[in-house]
């Protein structure tokens, strides 16, 4: 996602395109792209910087908190904007920026049920009352220690 300012007309420019999704650097193992980042930026220049306005959007694979299936939706920021400072360099590369919104733009806690392409979440354990603080990991937990527990009093 670097831009060439001496490409840079005017009266601004269009760059639409993919980029490897490898610049999100997620590390995080319930969640992965499964698509390269798309970008739709119009890029200008103003004051002595480099500012640019668009879409972006990457398929993402991720793990319900609730169900702990994997689902993939899209994660999608229509109104990414970003000010660029030119430092005299000939190219900007707009990538940190665009990760940083598309991190941002992640579920904390991604559902099978809610997003762009919503399915029907099967929760494993009864979903708990209002005011109940969510723990999902927890009823996994349990359960397997009260598995083991049962083996053991075989
Ligand atoms: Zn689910």
């Amino acid at each position: 996602m670097k831009v060439h300012l001496r490409q840079v007309p005017t009266d601004g420019l269009h760059i639409e395109g993919e980029q490897d999704s490898g610049i999100l650097e997620l590390n995080d193992s319930g969640i992965s792209p499964s698509s390269p980042v798309r970008y739709s930026l119009d890029v200008g220049l103003s004051d002595g910087g480099l500012f640019a306005t668009g879409r972006l959007e990457v398929d993402m694979q991720m793990r319900c908190v609730s169900c702990l299936e994997t689902f993939t939706d899209v994660i999608r920021i229509n109104d990414f904007a970003c000010q660029i400072e030119l430092t005299g360099k000939e190219t900007v590369d707009l990538t940190p920026d665009a990760r940083e919104d598309i991190l941002l733009a992640l579920p904390a806690h991604p559902r099978c049920d809610q997003g762009e392409l919503a399915g029907k979440c099967k929760p494993e354990w009864p979903v708990s009352s209002p005011g109940d603080v969510a723990e999902p990991e927890s009823p996994k937990v349990w359960g397997a220690l009260d598995q083991l527990n049962l083996k053991q009093k075989k």
